[in-house]
């Protein structure tokens, strides 16, 4: 029992299976999988996570019906070649000490489902039009639907069969349960459509039939969206009656609560909840559930730290606490909280950007805190000193620096970290400044933690230059100097028209009253100084060099912040690229068209430029006698999620090879 999260740490019993404490990985898509079944990499991240001390995992949606088999990465269940596959799973999360409960779903009309680059043929209740996706369906005969429904048993036998610990099924998020369920998109007319106990019956059938095929020693759950946040989605209220059903006829050993739809733009930005999102904010809806239910409800969305949910769990609103991304970017979270060292936990920040983002680019997912992060069996290994530790001197402690330092001091090595300016951090710092965006500045306390942790000899005001170098006769030198905004040649600037967006967040420009801001990169920058302008009281337009704000952010990123843009009426103005300023008008050139684009009334631009590597040490060094290497934005410009992984994979490989040569030359030497 731990003194500091009493409730957290207290065993669950569900259907005598013994879960050692509260914490949950909820289900969610990795795109680890191949050939659609459990991959070394899927099963070597589970394990990372039981290792580490999860009461429960759950793992991603299974799909087990042939009508709703996606690309080679997601997981299915649709014979039983596969169970062996699971069996691997299971074994490797048991032998941990975590239960593990498999997921079984199938999308309906909420699909992006691909073949050989062609979409697929969709079935759902009804020929109801889907708004994310753009699919209209096609509406399922009456025995298909029969069909699905004995497919879901059979996927739940295989689940049993392959050892797991229970069988979740999947009404969440507007999925095909969830389409049966809402009458806004099941209008059949069969025994499937109409009243509510015929729109209820496939998933009540699928959880009598699963229950029939798992025996009575396998929990059965349900996965459920509290309320699916959108307009013509399930309410609250109905999902209640739902719940209060199904537990009063004793057909679900837990409820697993989480809010939203991925049918539509807005619903789904739920899913998985950005940083902007406040922590637990769906504790009250599982409190509501639980209260009408005898079962106990598991909860999810932005509980990002064993505090949280402590308060939770303490505050009797669920019995267990899906914690998915804080698992993600830390897989020790939960023996670190037992073990009373909290301090030690890298929180997650909510950014979605290597973990819900890699999976809709279509890639494993990740962490860009941890870069480990479904690389389990990838990246270079952490090399301990053999023979004698290395001196090696990191130059600048952005996020690039400051990771290096962290792995070359867990390698074993001797590290001075050299910071130029008073404070850690680099550009994370400017980050955090931007609306509703301070959880970044996480990122730059987490790893200003791990690097107390290693005891770094961090020296801040301290620009490293040549001479500095061979004042301090490192071993060799990981340069991580970073990038500055890249600008832009146009007229106008002189005149104080034009400023950069760094140089307004760090107080260093100040705008006029009629902005507008020209957005190259289509990240949070322009957005968020646009917000930021326009709550001061600035008339503002966002001019983006893209097709949309946002472009290039995760998508649920991207809709919270163009609702946002929205209700703060700002304009926004596609395909404009940025060519100069003059008087009180700014000039655009149409991305496509080539047209000019002006923009009257405007007294200052506000430039959210790209950025260009800071080179100038690297050039100092070439000829130097110092072995050494760039990482993050001064090889070339990116995010934190470069840079972070720089810091591990090129100083881990760069380290490797130092040590080799050092020893090689003693060796020689002798
Ligand atoms: Fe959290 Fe961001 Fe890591 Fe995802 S990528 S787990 S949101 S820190």
């Amino acid at each position: 029992m731990s003194r500091t999260y009493p409730h957290l740490f207290s065993p669950l019993d569900i259907r005598g299976h013994d879960i050692r404490n509260r914490i949950l990985s909820t289900g969610h898509q990795t795109y680890l999988a191949r050939g659609n079944l459990p991959s070394d990499d899927l099963i070597a991240y589970h394990e990372t996570r039981a290792k580490g001390g999860v009461g429960l995992i759950i793992n991603e949606a299974a799909r087990f019906h042939a009508s709703t088999l996606g690309e080679a990465p997601d997981l299915a269940l649709l014979s039983d070649d596969a169970i062996p596959h699971y069996a691997r799973l299971a074994t490797a999360v048991h032998r941990h000490g975590a239960k593990l409960f498999g997921q079984l779903s199938h999308s309906g009309r909420v699909t992006r489902r691909m073949m050989n680059g062609m979409r697929g043929v969709v079935f759902a209740p009804s020929p109801t039009p889907e708004n994310r996706f753009h699919v209209v369906p096609r509406e399922m005969p009456t025995e298909m639907v029969a069909e699905i429904i004995a497919s879901a048993s059979e996927g739940g036998r295989r689940y049993a069969e392959a050892g797991y610990d229970g069988v979740e099924l999947m009404a969440s998020h507007g999925l095909l349960f969830a389409q049966f369920l809402n009458p806004s998109v099941n209008r059949r007319q069969d025994i499937y459509g109409g009243s509510p106990e015929n729109r209820l019956r496939p998933l009540r059938e699928s959880l009598i039939g699963v229950r029939r095929a798992v025996g009575a020693d396998i929990v059965v759950g349900l996965r459920i969206s509290a309320d699916e946040a959108d307009e013509g989605g399930l309410d609250q209220e109905t999902v209640l009656g739902i719940c209060r059903q199904l537990s009063e006829e004793g057909l679900v050993d837990y409820v697993n609560t989480t809010l939203g739809t991925m049918s539509s733009l807005g619903g789904s930005i739920h899913v998985v909840p950005p940083m902007e999102i406040p922590p637990a904010y769906v504790a009250d809806k599982a409190a509501a559930i639980r209260a009408v239910v005898s079962v106990p409800v598991f909860v999810a969305g932005r509980i990002n730290q064993p505090q949280v949910a402590e308060g939770v769990l303490a505050a009797g609103e669920a019995d267990m606490c899906g914690m998915t991304r804080a698992l993600i970017v830390d897989p020790d979270m939960p023996r670190k909280a037992r073990e009373g060292r909290p301090d030690e936990i890298r929180a997650c920040i909510g950014c979605n950007q290597a973990c819900i983002g890699h999976f809709h680019a279509g890639h494993s997912i990740s962490c860009i805190q941890n870069p480990s992060t479904g690389r389990e069996l990838r990246l270079p290994p952490s090399v301990p000193v053999v023979r004698r530790s290395l001196k090696v001197l990191v130059a600048g402690g952005g996020p690039a620096g400051m990771k290096a330092a962290v792995t070359a001091a867990e390698m074993g090595h001797r590290v001075i970290l050299s910071e130029a300016t008073p404070r850690l951090g680099g550009q994370a710092l400017l980050a955090q400044l931007l609306p509703d965006r301070f959880e970044f500045g996480g990122l730059v306390t987490n790893l200003a933690t791990e690097l107390a942790l290693r005891q770094v000899d961090v020296r801040l005001n301290s620009r490293v230059d040549r001479a500095v170098v061979e004042a301090i006769a490192p071993d060799g030198v990981i340069l991580a100097t970073g990038s500055a905004p890249v600008g832009s040649e146009t007229e106008g600037r002189e005149a104080g028209h034009v400023i950069e967006a760094a140089d307004l967040l760090a107080g260093r420009a100040e705008p006029g009253a009629r902005a507008v801001v020209a957005d190259w990169r289509c990240d949070w920058i322009g957005i968020g100084v646009a917000i930021q302008l326009s709550r001061k009281g600035h008339h503002v337009r966002l001019a983006v060099n893209g097709i949309c704000a946002g472009q290039n952010l995760q998508q649920y990123v991207r809709d919270h912040w163009a609702g946002k843009l929205h209700e703060a009426e700002i304009e926004v103005i596609p395909y404009a690229r940025f060519f100069g300023a003059d008087g009180d008008t700014a000039y655009f050139l149409h991305g496509a068209s080539g047209q000019p684009i002006v923009l009257e009334g405007t007294d200052t631009v506000v430039l959210a430029s790209g950025n260009a590597p800071d080179t100038a040490l690297e050039h100092e060094l070439k000829g130097a006698d110092v072995p050494f290497v760039t990482i993050g934005d001064c090889t070339i410009a990116r995010s934190a999620e470069e840079a972070i992984y720089d810091g591990v994979a090129t100083t881990r490989a760069f380290l490797a090879q130092l040590a080799e040569n050092v020893t090689s030359a003693v060796k020689g030497a002798e």
